[in-house]
């Protein structure tokens, strides 16, 4: 089997149709703000291994991933860098522009082609600075970055290459929204900051086991059930953070609008 390029394609899961909502922290703003957020964003196609933001350097755009994944990469002695997180449609990238900051904290690479909506640094802080939910919203995402790099940096000294890769795979499947994945060993081994021999020796007990099938970069979760098993508390850890911190309406009540759910978030 030939690896195709991009890294992640294939079997999509189904995303929200309506994608004005297929972003999760726009679909979770009242519909009057969000309307006010789309006509100031626009929608784009990302391709892999664009780099939106460098660390250090100035950016004038925030990225709402629709169903594109994009890498926080933190420079270091390595080529690529240690990669330290991954946004998909659950989150945004570019926090650094909420915080009224220029200067990125991040690197953020393109690493699964896909759509995003856009919008300008002038654009979001006009938004930010108005009545908007939108900034609850966004203080409440960074809320939750915070406590997974936390996260990130327990699991690193704490779970072993393998639980430690079975969560990767399971984070990338939920944002690339596949259970096909195309991931080199230098991806992987650049996920988990670890060398490329330990990522192949975890991936073929995983193989052994019937959890994945892995050739040449290209991965198929066969179990996300007992993948899942297999990954850190991690994994579940983080999810659960975004659950409580940025609760979906039907969540709160499933009888609640979106504009009560909006003001619930206060
Ligand atoms: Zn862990």
């Amino acid at each position: 089997m030939t690896a195709p390029n991009p890294p992640f394609t294939s079997v999509h899961l189904p995303l929200q149709k309506d994608l004005s909502l297929a972003n999760r922290l726009i679909a979770l703003m009242p519909a009057d703000d969000r309307a006010i957020f789309l006509e100031h964003s626009e929608m784009i196609e990302l391709k892999v291994q664009t780099v939106l933001t460098r660390s250090g350097e100035n950016s004038d755009h925030a990225y709402f991933p629709v169903d594109s994944v994009v890498a926080t990469l933190l420079p270091g002695n390595s080529a690529d860098g240690l990669e330290i997180g991954l946004i998909g449609n659950e989150g945004m990238v570019n926090t650094s522009l909420v915080l009224g900051v220029r200067d990125c904290a991040f690197t953020s690479v393109v690493q699964g082609a896909g759509r995003s909506f856009k919008i300008h640094r002038r654009s979001l802080q006009k938004l930010l600075a108005g009545d908007s939910c939108l900034r609850i919203v966004l203080n409440r995402y960074i809320d939750v970055r915070m406590s997974h790099l936390a996260q990130q940096v327990a699991c690193k000294n704490s779970h072993t290459v393998e639980q430690r890769l079975a969560r990767w795979l399971l984070m990338t499947r939920d944002r690339a929204h596949a259970n096909e994945l195309f991931l080199t060993h230098e991806v992987l081994a650049r996920m988990l900051g670890v060398r490329r021999e330990s990522i192949s020796q975890s991936a073929r007990s995983l193989q052994r086991h019937g959890l994945i099938s892995y050739t040449r970069g290209y991965v198929m979760l066969m179990d996300a059930a007992a993948l899942e098993q297999v990954a850190c508390a991690c994994y579940r850890s983080d999810l659960a953070v975004y659950e409580r911190t940025l609760r979906q309406p039907r969540e709160i009540n499933g009888q609640m609008s979106a504009q009560d759910a909006g003001k619930a978030l206060l």
